[in-house]
């Protein structure tokens, strides 16, 4: 790699963005050099240290290697605040806020609500945050638990978190239950492409159809849902008519379908 000769913000950017395109190139030398986009941009003298060159070199040559961006600088934003993540959690995706989206007007901060698969917590935590709302999230990986609980603290919102297998190790009846399970076919050729080449499998590949996870979650919530409860999971584009026959044989009703913010069938909730 062709390396500039300067000490200076500006030239160590602008090597940045000669190896990779400019959102990653922008990301990554924030995180590095510690600073917002303002400033990267108005810094083109300002003098950094050598660990933060460092830093930076190192930085561009995972993403080379094809590691994901959220991965290296460790957090990723949704729904308006930084979530940590691990190679132990799915990315949060700007799709998913359409789930949040969904759940918001149904809920209060009397409510008691259950997420289940919850990965970086960004579902669960974002629901409490917003509502008030009584929160259970669960996970079958404890690495993924670990992740959810640091970022409960960093959040500062007083969550429950445990270790379940979907609804395994669940009691009670919830006013609300959400999900973002797996959902990809397993021979879908995007787990072979970009990010999700670098998230864990057991966050995205929801069987032969996509719909294992799914089948469990919807088959599942009635007997913790009470009456009147709503069930709310995010899935793939193609998969809202299966999902729907889902809801249906599980005994929901006002079933209904959300589009993501690219058109896309994303979330379907229903009633109990
Ligand atoms: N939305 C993700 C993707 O296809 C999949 C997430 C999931 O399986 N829950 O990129």
């Amino acid at each position: 790699m062709l390396e500039p000769t300067s000490a200076t913000l500006g030239s160590w950017f602008a090597f940045a963005r000669n190896h990779l395109d400019d959102a990653d190139a922008r990301a990554l030398s924030e995180a590095a050099f510690g600073v917002n986009y303002s400033q990267l941009i108005a810094g083109t003298e300002i003098p950094v240290p050598n660990s933060q060159i460092e830093l930076l070199r190192n930085f561009v040559r995972r993403r080379l290697d094809g590691e994901p961006v959220a991965y290296i600088v460790g957090t990723r934003g949704f729904w308006r605040r930084e979530f940590c993540v691990s190679p132990d959690t799915l990315i949060p995706r700007p799709e998913t806020e359409t789930l949040i989206e969904t759940v918001l007007p149904f809920l209060t901060s009397e409510s008691r609500v259950l997420d289940v698969g919850t990965g970086s917590g960004a579902l669960g935590l974002t629901i409490a945050l917003e509502t008030g709302a009584r929160v259970l999230m669960t996970d079958v990986s404890c690495g993924a638990l670990n992740v959810a609980a640091q970022n409960a603290e960093e959040l500062k919102i007083d969550v429950q978190l445990r270790k379940s297998n979907w609804y395994d190790n669940v009691d009670g009846a919830f006013d609300c239950i959400v999900s973002n399970p797996p959902y990809v076919a397993s021979s879908d050729k995007h787990l072979q492409n970009g990010d999700l080449l670098s998230e864990p499998l057991i966050a995205l590949d929801g069987g032969i159809d996509g719909l294992d996870a799914l089948r469990i979650v919807v088959g599942g919530a009635s007997a913790y849902l009470r009456q009147g409860g709503r069930l709310a999971v995010e899935h793939g584009y193609d998969q809202a008519e299966a999902v729907y026959t889902l809801f249906q044989a599980a005994g929901f009703q006002c079933i209904a379908l959300v589009r993501d913010l690219n058109h896309q069938p994303r979330v379907t909730h229903g009633v109990l």
